[in-house]
C-alpha cells in the first residue's frame, strides 16, 4: 500500500462525516473495502487501518495470504463467517471461527500468513484492523492472543460483543496498549439501543451488514461514518436489521506513518524495516523459530 502519513487531527466534538471506503487489492486478487486510512481520516484513537472483506462465496481460491511482516502495531482479526488459519514466527498456529478474536501484537517484528480454511461453497466475511503502538510498546517483543469467547450484552433484537476495551461494564480480554474500545453492534428488525460511550473518545462506525440509523443518519456497507469526540452515548437502530462495527479510542497523538505493513515514525524507519524484511533479519524471522510459510 501507499505510504501514509497517519495524521489527523481528531474532531473537538460531535461529528457525524460520512467517508465512503477505498476499494484495495489482497492475495488472490481478493479486493477488500479499506475504510481506514482514508485521505481525510487517517486515526481514530490508536485505530490506524481497518479492512472489510466480504461476504465472498469460496470457490476454487482459498484466500490465502503468505507469510508478510509487520512492525509498530497491533493486527485484529474478525471474522462474522468462515474460518482462518493463523501461522507466525512466535510459533503460534490459531484457527479462528466467528466469535473469536485474534490479537497479534508485532512490536518491533513478527511475520505470519493467514490460510483461508472456509469450506467450499461457504462464505468468508469480517474486518482486519491495525491499531498503532504507542512509543513505549513499539519496540517491544512480539506476542499473540487467541480469545475464544468475548463478553458482551445480548437481548432480543440486541447483540453487542466487546472485542477491546471496556463497555457498558464489560472488558475484553484482550491486551490493548493505548486507550481504545472496538465494538461488534448487532441489530433486528424494529430494534434500537444506545451504547454508553466515553466521551474523551473519538469514536467511528462501519456498517457491515444490512441498514442503519447512526444517531439518525442512515447507513450502510461502504462507508465509514466518524463521529468526533465528546459523545456520551450513541442510538443507533434499524427497520430492516443491521450489523456494524465500532471503533474508538483517546486521541493517538504520536505522528505515524503507515507504509506496506509497517507503522513507524519516519522515512528512515520505514527503509530499515522494508530492509530488514528483505534480509530476513531476526527481528522479522528469528532463526530459532519454526518455519512458517
Ligand atoms: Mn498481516
Amino acid at each position: 500500500m501507499a505510504r501514509v502519513p497517519a495524521r489527523s487531527a481528531p474532531a473537538r466534538g460531535p461529528v457525524l462525516d460520512v467517508t465512503p471506503v477505498g476499494a484495495a487489492r489482497v492475495a488472490d486478487g481478493f479486493t477488500v473495502r479499506r475504510a481506514l486510512p482514508r485521505r481525510t481520516r487517517r486515526l481514530v484513537g490508536p485505530w490506524c487501518f481497518l479492512d472489510h472483506f466480504g461476504p465472498v462465496r469460496v470457490s476454487a481460491s482459498p484466500l490465502d495470504v503468505g507469510l508478510h511482516p509487520h512492525c509498530g502495531l497491533s493486527t485484529v482479526t474478525w471474522l462474522f463467517d468462515g474460518q482462518l488459519l493463523h501461522r507466525d514466527t512466535l510459533g503460534s498456529e490459531q484457527r479462528i471461527r466467528p466469535g473469536q478474536l485474534n490479537w497479534m501484537t508485532a512490536g518491533h517484528g513478527i511475520a505470519h500468513s493467514e490460510h483461508g480454511e472456509t469450506p467450499l461453497g461457504q462464505q468468508l466475511h469480517g474486518v482486519q484492523l491495525w491499531v498503532a503502538l504507542p512509543e513505549h510498546e513499539r519496540r517491544g517483543p512480539a506476542s499473540f492472543e487467541h480469545h475464544e469467547v468475548l463478553p458482551g450484552l445480548h437481548r432480543p433484537g440486541v447483540d453487542v460483543t466487546v472485542i477491546a476495551g471496556t463497555h457498558d461494564g464489560e472488558s475484553s480480554p484482550a491486551t490493548t496498549q493505548h486507550p481504545l474500545v472496538g465494538l461488534d453492534v448487532r441489530l433486528g428488525p424494529e430494534a434500537r439501543h444506545t451504547l454508553p460511550l466515553d466521551a474523551t473518545f473519538e469514536h467511528a462506525v462501519l456498517v457491515t451488514e444490512g441498514h442503519l440509523d447512526i444517531d439518525g443518519r442512515r447507513s450502510e456497507p461502504g462507508s465509514l461514518v466518524y463521529l468526533g469526540t465528546r459523545r456520551a452515548h450513541l442510538t443507533v437502530s434499524s427497520e430492516t436489521g443491521g450489523r456494524m462495527i465500532l471503533i474508538g479510542g483517546a486521541p493517538f497523538e504520536e505522528a505515524v506513518l503507515l507504509g506496506w505493513n509497517f507503522v513507524v515514525r519516519d522515512e528512515e524507519e520505514l527503509r530499515e524495516a522494508h530492509r530488514a524484511w528483505e534480509e530476513r533479519a531476526p527481528r522479522f524471522l528469528d532463526p530459532r523459530s519454526r518455519s512458517v510459510t
